[in-house]
C-alpha cells in the first residue's frame, strides 16, 4: 500500500509540477531539458548557467566547478551535496551528479535552495515582518549542551534577551517562547508565531560534538523540503515524502536562513559549517518563516570561551538582528539582503576565518542511464 502511494506520488507529483510550470507566465522564458535519474528530475549546469547569466561551459578544476557572473557565485563539488553559493556553504538534498558529459543538479535543489538564494526578490507571498518570536533552546531540566563555563540553555536565553532589546529598539514586537529557566514543550514553541500575523520564528541553540571536540563554527538550519533527505541523512526515506506544516514557507525560510547566516559569518570570524536542512519540531511546525541558529560548539575549547563571553554574545545577538533587518527589507521592499562579501568589506583586513574541522558525509550517486527530455518553462522554479 505504501509503495503504491509512493509510485502515485512520483507519477502525479511530476505531472503537477509540469502543469504548474506551464501556468506561470514570466519574463525570463527558457528552454529547460530535464534529465530523469533515480526517479528524480535534474537539470544540467550549462542550462542553469544560461538561465542565471553565468559564463557557459566552465571546466572543472579537479572535482570543483566555480562559476561567477560578477553578481553571484556558485561553487559546485562533483558527487557531493556541498555547494558554495555567494561565498557561503549550503547543503543540497542530492549530490551534484556528473553523467555523460553533463553535470546534473536536482530540480528540487534548484527550486528550494539555488533559486531562492540567487534571486530572493522573486520569492512569492512574502508578508511584512513586524513581530519576531525568539526561541531560546532547552530550559529547566533540559540543560542542552554543556561546557565547563556554563550550559546551552542559559547562553541561548541570554542571546535571545540581548536580541530582543535590539529588536524592540528598532520597533519590532518581540515574543520569547521562554523568558526564564523553564522547559517549554517543543511543539508549543512555534505556536506563538503561528498565531501572530507578520511574524518570523528564530530558535537559538549552541552545538556539541562528543566524537569530534575540534568541531567548531556556525550552522543555521531551515526545514527540509518535502521529498528531500535532511542533511544528516544519506538516503531518502518514506517519511521524507510527507508534507510538514512549515513546508508552506520553504523558500521564505531559506531566504531568512541566508540573511541571518551571511550576517553572522560576515560580522564574526567563525567557521562556516553551512546552511543545513533538518525537520526539528520547532521549524517543522512553524507556518511562518523559521530557522534554527547554532551559535558555535560548547564542546570546542575556543568556541566555548567565546560563547562564555558576554561581549561576544552581544555580537552574536547583533548579527542575528542585522540578518532579521535584511530579511524584513527583502520581504517588504524586495531588497536583496547583504552577502558575506559585503560584510567582509567592512571588517578589518586582519580578521581571518577559522577552519570548522567539519567532517560531513557526501552521499555518492551510482552511475545510471539517464533519459533526457526537453520541455518549455517560463518561470520554472517558483516556490509552491
Ligand atoms: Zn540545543
Amino acid at each position: 500500500m505504501r509503495l503504491w502511494r509512493y509510485i502515485l506520488f512520483l507519477v502525479f507529483g511530476s505531472l503537477y509540477v509540469y502543469a504548474a510550470y506551464a501556468a506561470h507566465a514570466g519574463a525570463q522564458a527558457a528552454e529547460w531539458t530535464l534529465y530523469r535519474f533515480e526517479g528524480r528530475d535534474y537539470v544540467s549546469l550549462d542550462n542553469l548557467e544560461a538561465f542565471y547569466g553565468f559564463p557557459i561551459q566552465v571546466t572543472p578544476a579537479g572535482n570543483r566547478i566555480t562559476v561567477d557572473s560578477g553578481k553571484a557565485q556558485l561553487e559546485l563539488i562533483l558527487n557531493s551535496r556541498e555547494i558554495v553559493i555567494n561565498g557561503v556553504t549550503q547543503w543540497l538534498a542530492f549530490p551534484v551528479h556528473p553523467q555523460e558529459g553533463k553535470i546534473l543538479i536536482s530540480r528540487l535543489d534548484l527550486a528550494k535552495t539555488i533559486e531562492p538564494l540567487l534571486r530572493p526578490w522573486m520569492i512569492q507571498q512574502f508578508q511584512a515582518v513586524r513581530n519576531v518570536v525568539l526561541d531560546p533552546g532547552h530550559g529547566g531540566y533540559d540543560k542542552g549542551a554543556l561546557s565547563s563555563q556554563g550550559c546551552e540553555k542559559d547562553f541561548a536565553l541570554d542571546v535571545c534577551r540581548r536580541a530582543r532589546a535590539r529588536l524592540e529598539a528598532e520597533g519590532f514586537r518581540v515574543f520569547l517562547t521562554r523568558d526564564s529557566d523553564v522547559f517549554v514543550p517543543l511543539e508549543e514553541r512555534p505556536r506563538a508565531a503561528n498565531r501572530m500575523p507578520n511574524s518570523v520564528f528564530v530558535s537559538v541553540h549552541f552545538n556539541c560534538s562528543v566524537e569530534n571536540p575540534s568541531a567548531s563554527g556556525f550552522e543555521v538550519f531551515a526545514l527540509t523540503p518535502r521529498g528531500a533527505p535532511s542533511t544528516t541523512d544519506d538516503v531518502l526515506s518514506l517519511r521524507d515524502l510527507r508534507s510538514e506544516p512549515g513546508n508552506v514557507v520553504d523558500t521564505q525560510s531559506m531566504a531568512l536562513a541566508a540573511s541571518v547566516y551571511h550576517s553572522m559569518l560576515g560580522s564574526i570570524p567563525e567557521a562556516d559549517r553551512g546552511i543545513k536542512r533538518a525537520r526539528f519540531a520547532v521549524i517543522r511546525l512553524a507556518t511562518v518563516p523559521s530557522i534554527l541558529v547554532e551559535g558555535g560548539f560548547l564542546t570546542n575549547p575556543s568556541d566555548s570561551m567565546l560563547i562564555a563571553n558576554p561581549e561576544w554574545r552581544e555580537k552574536l545577538a547583533a548579527a542575528i538582528v542585522t540578518g532579521l533587518d535584511g530579511f524584513k527589507r527583502l520581504a517588504e521592499n524586495k531588497e536583496p539582503p547583504k552577502l558575506l562579501a559585503d560584510y567582509r568589506r567592512e571588517l578589518p583586513s586582519s580578521v581571518t576565518l577559522r577552519d570548522s574541522g567539519a567532517v560531513l558525509t557526501n552521499a555518492k550517486a551510482a552511475p545510471q542511464v539517464i533519459i533526457p527530455r526537453t520541455i518549455w518553462m517560463t518561470q520554472p522554479f517558483l516556490s509552491r
